[in-house]
Order: structure tokens, then C-alpha cells, then sequence
């Protein structure tokens, strides 16, 4: 089997490559346009970092390509709906730089704090100011972290090694790994008000999208020092400019931009900031890390593994046709029940009836990565769903019933968190026919597909029409609607399947009819 690698790798990888015996390596680094797509058209795998366009042209040159291997994070320049169309495995190596990013936010926020950047070049200018570079210190200061994940976990370590004193505030974590980190969980309000120092290490979603705002800021301490090491974008970037320039915030330290690299970004302009070229990643160690991890998995997924980090087809290699539609059904249900319970998960459990055993462990492992991936940085995969899970205190536990009850097979997911569970159950009809069949207890039936709100109402006449009526008005077509109730007169509920996302306004809509309870907009 023949990989081609079209960028530099470390020689750590390299070695890894050369010393696989069934393989051949074809080192090109710099090799483009119609020379890489003849090259790529001899094999089997494909090594690159960020100069090689992993585009649709290039992966449907690649006859015999079975693996896009992205040694890094990012996958910006390959199309993963390419590769996954041609059924491509797409590798990356997502954690090799959690400690290059820790150490990098450690970095810059003392140089902030000590003016090392201008203390430096005044000095080189042949200057002699002590008195303009008058620093802070961190010991006895209050820390706030926004995203208490890999990152956020480890720069805890640190800043308490300086004397400082962490409070963190992430709504999707269990309450067990704020224990084990020793930080006190705090509401977003609550980090405000009292860091001094706040950094952010959430990824960029729609919900981390400009959270940082000029009310959050109005809401911090004066003189606060604030950091961005994660993702360009969580702060409102002329907000922070504007309390800088007005000082309200002290000094800021940012590595990342909404456009990268950051033409008339006005944090360019602004006062007492210091910033970077997005190097947080980049270290010899990170480097390394990249090129060996990737190196190992793209060899083990040649040779048949599925146990690699991948971010599309994870059954490669998995010789099991059941396993694939079980695993998909499962990952939805993971995906449905994460966004119906109110609260960080805390446990979750998953049970089978009339479904071999020996699918158990990749329907589990499904169900997590289902469940974890909605507010994650990098996508959970088969290999990394239960590590993940464990760190954030989650431990799943399977249980496999061989004989089968009400349906020829049955798919259980059960999440808990502090003050809610949730249960949802589905069952394959056929290989590509997957139906959720219980949702809390309620019959239901409907294809986990889709945008689909989930609501409860007390159980009067009326509330289906009314419901109607109010997506009607917001131009939400209904595709399906299915209802189930425990009494008459109790509580029902609604699953309706419909062919666009709700607004704010549709959704408010909705909660604003008397009978209704709860209303949540869930994507599968
Ligand atoms: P992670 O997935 O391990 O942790 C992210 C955490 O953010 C999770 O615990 C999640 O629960 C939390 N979170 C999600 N939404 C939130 C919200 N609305 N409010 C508060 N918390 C929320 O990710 P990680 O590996 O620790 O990476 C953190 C960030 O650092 C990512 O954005 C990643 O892309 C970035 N990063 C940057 C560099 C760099 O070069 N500057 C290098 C590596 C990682």
C-alpha cells in the first residue's frame, strides 16, 4: 500500500512510515496541480498538513485512496463530504496541541501582565524606562474560565501553581469534574462580576459566537485582563476593541480573529493588547505529536482498523454489515436525548433487546459520541466517545436483553442529569429504516431526521391547532406530527417533524400558548 505525504512532516512521523514493512511511502512535499492528482491516482493513502487542497477534484483522482490523513487540527482544506461520498476515511490528530494551547494562554497572560512585548522592544530601542512597565501580579487574583474542557482543565493546574484562585463556568459539564479540578462552578454573571482575569476555552458554536459581548463586558470588574487563546469570534471583537481603548478592560491577550490574518480588525488599534498569529498549536512538541499520531493511524486504518481518529466513516474495517445501521440509530438517539434534557448529563445509560451482543459495545460507544458531540471543540469519535465521556463523569452502562419485547429489536438510551432523565428508545425496521418508537414513556414514531420539536402540553382540546397556527404564522411547514399522552386530561406530548429550523420568535411563539410546557427545537 502506497501513502503519499505532499507536506513537510516531522521525522518522527516519517520514520513511523518508513519503518512499516506492507508499506510504501512516496515523501513529496510541495507536489501540486495535475503531478498530485497523477500521484495521487497510484494511493492508497494521503498525508498532508494545511498546503495541500484536499478538494473534490483531487479525491475522486484518487482511485485507490482510502485515507485522508490531516496531520493537525483543522480540517479547512480537505472536504470531508468529498472523502465521505467516496466512502474516504479522514483522520486528524485533534489532541496533539492541548498543551501547546494551554501553555500558550500561560504565555501570554504573563507577558501581558508584565508589558514583555513593549518592555522588549523599548529596551531594543535603546531605551531605559523602568517606571512605564509596571506590571500586575497573578498570585492572590481570581481566574474565571469559560469552558472548563481539555484546555480549560489544564490551565486550572497552572494558574493555581501562580496562587490564583480558579472559579469556572461551563453549563455542559457534569458537576464531577468541577470537583476533581477543585474549581468552584460559577453562572457566566457570576465569573463576570468577580474574575480578574477571564479566559476562554469553549469552541466556536452558535452558542459561543460573540457570548462576550459589550453587556457581558459592562458586567465585568473594571481594570479586568481578559484572554482569547481558543477560537476568533466568542468575543465581539469591536466591543472588546472599544474596552480596551476606554479602559475599562486593563490589557488583553488574543491569539485567534473572526478573519484570519486580521486586516482592519480594530483590535490591531486598541490599547494594552498584546497578540498573536494564531501560534497557539505551533511547537516542536505539538509538531511532533501531529506527525506520529497521525502517522500510526493512518497505517493502522490501512491495515483495517477502526480504532483511529476518524471524523467521518467510523466502520471502516469493522467486518459486521449490523453494525454500521445499529450504531447510526444509536448515535441519533445519543444526539436526540442530549437535546431534550435540561442540564449537564451526568450519566446515561444504554439497553438492547433482540440485538447481538456482540453490537453492544459500538451501540454504546455510538450513543456517546451521539450525545457528546453537541457542544464539544473536535468531534467525538469510536475511539475517544468513552474517554470523553469519563472525563466529563460520564460512565455508560450497557446492558443486553437477548430476547426481544414489543419490537424484533430495541435500541434504549437513558440520560440523567442533576434534575431531569430522559429515555428514548428506536428500533431498525430495515437497514436504512430507523424509528424513534418511545420517547419518555410516550408512544411515538417518527424518523430521527431533521429539524423536530419536541413539546409538552397539558392534555385540553385545542393545543394541536393552536400549535399549528403558530407555524403557520412563522411559515414552518409541518412534514409530521405525532402525539401521545400518558391520561387523558394529564400531560401530553408532541414530536413534530418539520422542514425548517424555528426562530427565536417561533419558539417563543409556541411557548406562549397556555397549555404548553416545554418546548425544544431538536436537530438530528
Ligand atoms: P474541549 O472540547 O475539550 O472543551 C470545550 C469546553 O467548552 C467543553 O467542556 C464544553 O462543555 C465547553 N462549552 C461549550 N459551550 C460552552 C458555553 N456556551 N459556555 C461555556 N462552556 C462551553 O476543547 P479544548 O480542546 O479544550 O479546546 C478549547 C478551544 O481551544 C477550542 O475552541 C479549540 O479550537 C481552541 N484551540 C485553539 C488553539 C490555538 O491555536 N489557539 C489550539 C488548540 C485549541
Amino acid at each position: 500500500m502506497r501513502i503519499l505525504v505532499t507536506d513537510t512532516l516531522a521525522d518522527s512521523g516519517l520514520a513511523i512510515l518508513r519503518a512499516a514493512s506492507d508499506m510504501e511511502l512516496d515523501y513529496r512535499p510541495g507536489l501540486k496541480d495535475a503531478a498530485l492528482l497523477a500521484t495521487v491516482a497510484e494511493s492508497d493513502a494521503l498525508i498532508t498538513r494545511s498546503g495541500t487542497a484536499v478538494t473534490a477534484e483531487l479525491v475522486n483522482a484518487g482511485a485507490r485512496l482510502r485515507i485522508v490523513g490531516r496531520a493537525g487540527v483543522g480540517l479547512d482544506n480537505v472536504d470531508v463530504d468529498a472523502c465521505t461520498a467516496r466512502g474516504i476515511l479522514v483522520i486528524n490528530a485533534p489532541t496533539a496541541n492541548i498543551m501547546s494551547a494551554t501553555e500558550h494562554t500561560m504565555a501570554m497572560l504573563l507577558a501581558l501582565c508584565r508589558n514583555i512585548p513593549e518592555a522588549h522592544a523599548s529596551v531594543k530601542r535603546g531605551e531605559w524606562n523602568r517606571s512605564k512597565f509596571l506590571g500586575t501580579e497573578l498570585d492572590g487574583k481570581t481566574l474565571g474560565i469559560i469552558g472548563l474542557g481539555r484546555i480549560g482543565t489544564r490551565i486550572t493546574v497552572r494558574a493555581r501553581a501562580f496562587g490564583m484562585t480558579v472559579i469556572a463556568y461551563d453549563p455542559h459539564i457534569a458537576p464531577s469534574v468541577f470537583e476533581k479540578s477543585e474549581v468552584e462552578s460559577v453562572s457566566l454573571d457570576g465569573l463576570l462580576n468577580r474574575a480578574d482575569v477571564i479566559t476562554v476555552h469553549t469552541p466556536l458554536t452558535d452558542e459561543t459566537r460573540g457570548m462576550i459581548g459589550a453587556d457581558e463586558i459592562a458586567k465585568m470588574k473594571d481594570g479586568v485582563v481578559v484572554l482569547n487563546i481558543a477560537r476568533g469570534g466568542i468575543y465581539e471583537e469591536q466591543a472588546l476593541a472599544d474596552a480596551l481603548n476606554s479602559g475599562k478592560i486593563a490589557g488583553a491577550a488574543v491569539d485567534v480573529y473572526v478573519e484570519e490574518p486580521p486586516n482592519g480588525n480594530p483590535l490591531l488599534s486598541a490599547k494594552n493588547i498584546i497578540l498573536s498569529p494564531h501560534i497557539g498549536a505551533n511547537t516542536i512538541e505539538a509538531q511532533d505529536r501531529v506527525a506520529v499520531q497521525t502517522a500510526e493511524m493512518v497505517i493502522a486504518a490501512l491495515r483495517g482498523s477502526i480504532f483511529v481518529s476518524a471524523v467521518n466513516l467510523p466502520f471502516m474495517g469493522l467486518d459486521d454489515p449490523d453494525a454500521p445501521p445499529f450504531a447510526s440509530m444509536a448515535e441519533k438517539l445519543g444526539l436526540f436525548a442530549a437535546q431534550i434534557i435540561s442540564g449537564p448529563i451526568t450519566g446515561a445509560a444504554v439497553e438492547l433487546w433482540g440485538i447481538d451482543e456482540r453490537l453492544t459495545k459500538i451501540i454504546s460507544v455510538a450513543a456517546l459520541k451521539g450525545m457528546l458531540n453537541l457542544h464539544l471543540a473536535e468531534p467525538v469519535n469510536f475511539v475517544n466517545a468513552e474517554q470523553v465521556a469519563h472525563q466529563r463523569g460520564i460512565d455508560i452502562e450497557p446492558t443486553a436483553h437477548p430476547v426481544p419485547v414489543d419490537y424484533a429489536n430495541l435500541v434504549t438510551f437513558r440520560a440523567s442529569s442533576a434534575t431531569d432523565e430522559v429515555c428514548v428508545s428506536a428500533t431498525l425496521f430495515s437497514e436504512k429504516n430507523q424509528r424513534i418508537v418511545s420517547v419518555n414513556n410516550f408512544r411515538v414514531e417518527f424518523k430521527p431526521e431533521g429539524y423536530v420539536l419536541y413539546i409538552i402540553n397539558k392534555d385540553v382540546p385545542g393545543v394541536v391547532g393552536k400549535v399549528g397556527t403558530a407555524l403557520g404564522d412563522h411559515e414552518i411547514n409541518i412534514a409530521e406530527y405525532n402525539l401521545a399522552r400518558n391520561a387523558s386530561g394529564g400531560r401530553a406530548m408532541a414530536i413534530i417533524t418539520v422542514d425548517s429550523a424555528l426562530d427565536f420568535e417561533a419558539i417563543t411563539a409556541l411557548k406562549s400558548i397556555k397549555a404548553v410546557e416545554e418546548v425544544k427545537q431538536v436537530k438530528l
